[in-house]
């Protein structure tokens, strides 16, 4: 991809995105706006791939669209290509799924994904535990902390081997 058309596409699904999560907020004591979180998945991606692909930093712009808004595959692949959909949606959970079992399935599923993917839920859940750390849900105990952290390592078990660097950072972040 050219620059110039890398930079359109990373605005265009930046913007898409904070319109998309407008209304939502962090869970943290501070209750960020969700972008921040997005932002920070995407900044991490372009990080640690030295800025080398623009559709894995769209994808992490874009990656909770579906399971989280009213954003449907369809619409993502008419704005942004096949490519980008399939990339958000092999990271969106199965909603309809009891939350235990979706948790379960990311642990299953994770070493069965694309490279991209793999890189994909190491920045999430590298976001996820800095957000605990730095601005932890207000109604989260210690144990409930600590649970969390033990399954985003056991998701991230799964999605090692790509890229080492990104582990790198989970695991300072861990
Ligand atoms: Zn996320």
């Amino acid at each position: 991809m050219k620059e110039n058309e890398a930079i359109i596409l990373l605005m265009k699904a930046a913007h898409f995105a904070a319109m998309k999560h407008t209304d939502q907020r962090r869970k943290g004591e501070r209750g960020e706006p969700y972008f921040n979180h997005l932002s920070d998945v995407a900044q991490i991606l372009a990080e640690h791939t030295g800025g080398t692909d623009p559709i894995l930093v769209a994808g992490g712009l874009l990656h909770d669209t579906i399971e989280d808004t009213d954003t449907t595959y369809d619409e993502l692949a008419a704005e942004f290509g096949a490519e980008i959909a399939n990339l958000v949606r092999e990271v969106t959970d199965d909603k309809s799924l009891p939350k235990a079992e979706r948790k379960r399935l990311q642990i299953e599923n994770a070493p069965k994904k694309s490279d991209r993917a793999k890189m994909l839920k190491i920045a999430d859940k590298t976001s996820n535990l800095k957000s605990i750390l730095h601005s932890p849900p207000a109604d989260w105990t210690e144990e409930r902390k600590q649970e969390y952290f033990a399954w985003a390592a056991q998701v991230v078990e799964g999605c090692r081997g790509v890229n080492k660097s990104l582990e790198k950072v989970f695991d300072d972040a861990h």
